[in-house]
Order: structure tokens, then C-alpha cells, then sequence
């Protein structure tokens, strides 16, 4: 069993911290939020009301936090408080400055230290079912692992510091592109009186084939776990989509690298968001591809 602080006890840390209690560990949590705390209180977190408290004698603090910037913040405060040899695991989306810059405040500090970001959505984080994709020392990884393990199904060590957010906003570009791909070629086929079973059933054995399509089909009917049977409630939430989207081009400019479909891609999100559907599931994307095609 170990002592571990969870900061951050939102969507998916509040969840994420439960299933460390129920797999037998000490947790405890601080948010700034009293609805999350209230949450988490139920599980058996046992609520801090500082961060300072939090961390005492804790071995390991996890942070899930929205966003770059309140993962510095904690952070700073973190490394000033926490006593050397420390582990540190962030589990936010954040963009690869700020997981470096968290990363270096941490060795500074001799405080070891990974990147996690997850995949699986909320869903995952009820389930302890995540993807976690890790950056960092390898001692840093093994030290984690167990406890990534009561959190998650697939834990995948990609590589040194801010690989783990480097993989993440790798995939996710390929995600926002590719739903987009298979809402257009739905979009179409209804244009031509195709239906949707005859291209589900089809492109699900050929080489359109892709998750957006088989584990997440914009249309009702074909697949009745994804978000289109339920009115596009998330799922994964078109603003989420944006702010990854983001990440990626913001990353693809420090290196030169050609993402134009991920461009287009963030563009057209941003679209879908700005007509009022940023708490919408991201695949509801086809509904504004439709009424463009006047459909
Ligand atoms: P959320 O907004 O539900 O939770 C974030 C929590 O952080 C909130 O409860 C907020 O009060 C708390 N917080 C903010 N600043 C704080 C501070 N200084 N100290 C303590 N607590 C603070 O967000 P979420 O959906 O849980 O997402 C968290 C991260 O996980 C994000 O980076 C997101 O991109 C990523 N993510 C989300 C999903 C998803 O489906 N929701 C999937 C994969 C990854």
C-alpha cells in the first residue's frame, strides 16, 4: 500500500483517485472546486485543505488539472514543499513546454518525475481501464507503474521527458482528423442514397477502416454504443478536441513539421465550437459537415 496526494479530483482525477483507494491505497485529494471535493469524499478520498497538507508523508502526488498552466503553478508549489526522491506524476493534457518546464522544476528539485496522459475518457477513468502514455526516466516509469496499473489497462512508456504528451497529441490529431475523414464520407453517401449500415458494413471490412468508424460511428444505427445514439452527449467534448488540436499545431511550429489536415481539422472544431456545440461529443462534428452540404 502506498500514501499517494492526487491533486486535481475533477472528471477524470475524481474517479482516477477512487480506484486507488479501492485497490487497498492511502489517498489523499485536494481541488478547488467543493462539488469535486464532495465526490471524492464519498469514495474515501481523504480531503486536504491545502497542498501542503495533501503532500505530507505522501510518497507519490498525481496532478489532473486542465490545462499547462495550473500544472506550473501546482507544481512550483509542489517542488517547494515535497522532500527529495518524491515521485511526481502528471496526468493533464498540457502542452510540451510546460511538460518540460514541469519535468526541469522537478529535477532541480531531485524529485522524479513523468509525464501520463491518459486515453479513454471518463468512461476509462470509472473503469481503471486508461491508456496511459508515459514520459520520463525509465526509474521514474517502474516506480509509477503499479499505480498507473490500478488506473489503467495499458501502460506504454514512450520515452523521455514530455514523450508522453508528445504521443498524446499525436494521436489525438490523428483522431480529430480521421472523424472528420469518415463524417465526410458519411455525409456523402447520403448525398448519393447510400445508407448508413451498407458504409458501416462495408468500410468497417475495408480499407476506410479506423476507430472513429468502428469504435465510435458518427451516425446512430451501426455501432449503438457511440455518442451519435445518445444526441452526441460526451464521449469527449468538442472543446477537448479543440485544446488537443491546439497542442499539436502549437508543437508542429516549434518543429517544422507539415500537419495541414490537422490545421484544417483545428479550424473546423473551432467552428463546430464557436456555433455552441463545445459541450457536444466531438463526433457531433458530422451534424454542422451535413448542414454545409445543405442536408
Ligand atoms: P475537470 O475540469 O473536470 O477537472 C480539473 C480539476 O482541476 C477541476 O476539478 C478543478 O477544480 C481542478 N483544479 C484546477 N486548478 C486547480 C488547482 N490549482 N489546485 C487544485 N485543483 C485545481 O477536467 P477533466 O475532464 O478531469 O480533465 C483533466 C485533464 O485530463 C485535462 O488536461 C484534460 O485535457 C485531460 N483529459 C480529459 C479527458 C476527458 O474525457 N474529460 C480525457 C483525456 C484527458
Amino acid at each position: 500500500m502506498a500514501r499517494i496526494a492526487f491533486i486535481g479530483l475533477g472528471h477524470m482525477g475524481g474517479p482516477m483517485a477512487a480506484n486507488l483507494v479501492k485497490a487497498g491505497h492511502e489517498v489523499r485529494g485536494f481541488d478547488l472546486s467543493d462539488e469535486a471535493l464532495t465526490r471524492a469524499r464519498e469514495q474515501r478520498v481523504e480531503i486536504c485543505e491545502t497542498i501542503a497538507a495533501t503532500v505530507l508523508e505522501c510518497e507519490t502526488v498525481i496532478t489532473m488539472l486542465p490545462a499547462g498552466k495550473h500544472v506550473l503553478a501546482v507544481w512550483e508549489e509542489l517542488v517547494s514543499t515535497v522532500p527529495a526522491g518524491t515521485l511526481l506524476v502528471d496526468c493533464s493534457t498540457v502542452d510540451i513546454e510546460s511538460s518540460r518546464s514541469a519535468h526541469e522544476m522537478a529535477r532541480q528539485h531531485q524529485c522524479p518525475a513523468l509525464d501520463a496522459p491518459v486515453s479513454g475518457g471518463t468512461a476509462g477513468a470509472e473503469a481503471a481501464t486508461l491508456a496511459f502514455m508515459a514520459g520520463g526516466e525509465a526509474e521514474a516509469f517502474e516506480r509509477a507503474r503499479p499505480l498507473l496499473e490500478a488506473m489503467g489497462k495499458k501502460i506504454i512508456h514512450c520515452g523521455g521527458p514530455a514523450m508522453g504528451q508528445a504521443a498524446k497529441i499525436c494521436n489525438n490529431m490523428i483522431l480529430g482528423i480521421s472523424m472528420i475523414a469518415v463524417s465526410e464520407a458519411f455525409v456523402l453517401g447520403e448525398g448519393l442514397g447510400l445508407t448508413h449500415q451498407a458504409l458501416y458494413d462495408v468500410a468497417s471490412v475495408s480499407s476506410g477502416q479506423c476507430w472513429s468508424l468502428t469504435s465510435y460511428c458518427p451516425v446512430p444505427g451501426p455501432l449503438p454504443t457511440s455518442p451519435a445514439n445518445r444526441d452526441y452527449q460526451p464521449g469527449f467534448a468538442a472543446s477537448l478536441m479543440v485544446k488537443d488540436l491546439l497542442l499539436s499545431q502549437a508543437a508542429a511550429a516549434t518543429t517544422g513539421a507539415g500537419t495541414e489536415l490537422g490545421r484544417m481539422a483545428a479550424d473546423l472544431y473551432q467552428q463546430f465550437v464557436d456555433e455552441g456545440s463545445a459541450a457536444k461529443d466531438f463526433s457531433g462534428i458530422i451534424e454542422m459537415i451535413r448542414a454545409r452540404s445543405g442536408q
